[in-house]
């Protein structure tokens, strides 16, 4: 049988080990901590949870979430059974003992007779052999390197700016219009790529005021060191100047209001498409440190945006990520050198849920490589499958920032209700048909 290397064991790598020695496969974790540090971890243990300690919504029929804990239990996930076993009460979410969850995945990892784990970091793309990198947000500086120079500079971003995003029916299209600006586009998509918010000189004042005003986190110790290089927060820009904004991302020119073309809006807020189904919009050029409380209140003071409902809100984070749409195949092989999967948060998905599921995907698509025994085409109608979908071909590549799962992913279910009327039976529907396809998909 053929070893399986996996580089770094946090959520991604951990669970990645464990499907691959469950299936019987020989796994090498190889662990740069403690030798090596990160400014974000504090052990050496295996799948540290480097921040809060909850695993988000466990509601599974209408949380997106929920859904993937759901796909992983049913997949045999180390990282969900550690959860669950040592979870604490939280109401609807899934909180954690982070402490014994992560000594739990130490010792299953350790005491399993197929793994074997190394310590030391790994600093370059080895020629042969199957490999999964999972080397997360905090990838050492020299692999960082290593990859960098493989897949052009371009194409690994080392902190996320990410714009709040919007589920593009939550949008209130009596007040807010479709035009790309001066009308550019040749095709179709091109012309369907932007909408627009229109402001007037007092809503942009009130605007201004609430963003100056409102609550903002800060940068952890050490997390910029050597490495910010001034993408500005929108609050930031505003604090520059009350005039900033409309000259930069809030720039009313090349725009007619379609519900009001006689007046020139004082200030526009554009929203871009964020991915092909063109069912998610991301607010452009609002990337920001506010609180999630903040940006909500904040966000909604937008004219068409006062009930919009938000697939994931705006952040700015020390994050290596890779142009996953650009870089990887659709079994999350690196294009350039098939013998190298990525897996986890450097494939630009976010939150160790997220993470762990890719971990668990990856190591499917690499036991059945190196068994001979190739797999069905994954259902993009799980969550897992909208996900990887996502970051592999869904996302535009251009603008492609890291992603949490949510059912704006998911393609549509004909015939239910949209808006929000619809929204329980339509998330209903979106999860059981997951549950069907995901359970068909593990039993092939
Ligand atoms: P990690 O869990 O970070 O695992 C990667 C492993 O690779 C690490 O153990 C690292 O030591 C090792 N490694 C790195 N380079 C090398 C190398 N060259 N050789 C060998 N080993 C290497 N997500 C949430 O859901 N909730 C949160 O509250 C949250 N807070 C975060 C706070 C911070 C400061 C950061 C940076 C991220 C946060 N995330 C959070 C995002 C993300 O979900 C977690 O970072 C998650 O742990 C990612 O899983 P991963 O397996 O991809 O990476």
């Amino acid at each position: 049988t053929q070893t399986l290397h996996i580089v770094g064991g946090g959520m991604a790598g951990s669970e990645a080990a464990w499907q691959a020695a469950q299936a019987g496969i020989p796994v090498v974790i190889h662990e740069m901590r403690p030798k090596v540090e990160t400014f974000a971890h504090q052990t050496g243990k295996l799948a540290e949870m480097v921040c809060s300690n909850s695993f988000r919504s466990d509601d599974h029929e209408q949380n997106a979430v929920g859904l993937l804990h759901w796909e992983m239990r049913e997949a045999g996930g180390l990282i969900m059974e550690m959860a669950d076993t040592h979870q604490l009460p939280a109401g609807g979410a899934l909180a954690v003992d982070r402490e014994a969850f992560s000594q739990g995945v130490t010792d299953r990892l350790r005491a399993h007779p197929l793994i074997t784990v190394e310590e030391g970091e790994i600093t370059s793309l080895p020629d042969d052999g199957h490999w999964i990198f999972a080397t997360g947000p905090l990838t050492s500086t020299a692999l960082g390197e290593a990859i960098a120079a493989e897949t052009s500079a371009e194409s690994l971003a080392f902190f996320d700016a990410i714009a709040p995003i919007v589920y593009a029916d939550t949008v209130d299209m009596t007040k807010a219009w479709m035009q790309s600006r001066y009308d550019k586009g040749e095709t179709e998509e091109e012309r369907t790529a932007y909408l627009n918010c229109p402001m007037t000189k007092e809503q942009y004042e009130a605007f201004i005021d609430a963003l100056l005003a409102s609550d903002k986190t800060e940068f952890h110790e050490g997390e910029t060191a050597g490495y910010f290089d001034g993408c500005l927060p929108i609050e930031v820009m505003a604090d520059r100047g009350r005039e900033t904004l409309r000259f930069g991302p809030m720039k009313p020119v090349g725009l007619t209001n379609a519900h009001d073309p006689e007046n020139k809006p004082y200030a526009v807020v554009q929203l871009r498409r964020d991915n092909k189904l063109g069912t998610l919009f991301n607010i452009v050029g609002f990337q920001t440190k506010m609180k999630y409380g903040a940006q909500t209140d904040v966000f909604r003071m937008i004219p068409g945006l006062e009930d919009a409902k938000f697939a994931r809100l705006g952040g700015i984070h020390r994050n290596t990520f890779m142009n996953s749409p650009t870089l990887l195949d659709e079994q999350m092989r690196l294009k350039s050198r098939p013998n190298i999967r990525f897996a986890g948060q450097i494939t630009g998905v976010e939150g160790y849920v997220e993470s762990a599921a890719m971990g668990l995907l990856a190591a499917r698509f690499a036991i059945a490589e190196i068994k001979g025994t190739p797999l069905p085409p994954l259902p993009q109608d799980t969550a897992m499958g909208a996900l990887v979908h996502h970051i592999t071909g869904g996302a535009e590549a251009k603008t492609f920032q890291p992603m949490n799962v949510n059912f704006g992913l998911f393609r549509p279910v004909d015939g239910l209700k949209g808006g929000r009327k619809g929204r329980k039976d339509r998330y209903k529907a979106y999860t059981d048909r997951a549950k069907a396809a995901w359970k068909e998909w593990l039993s092939a």
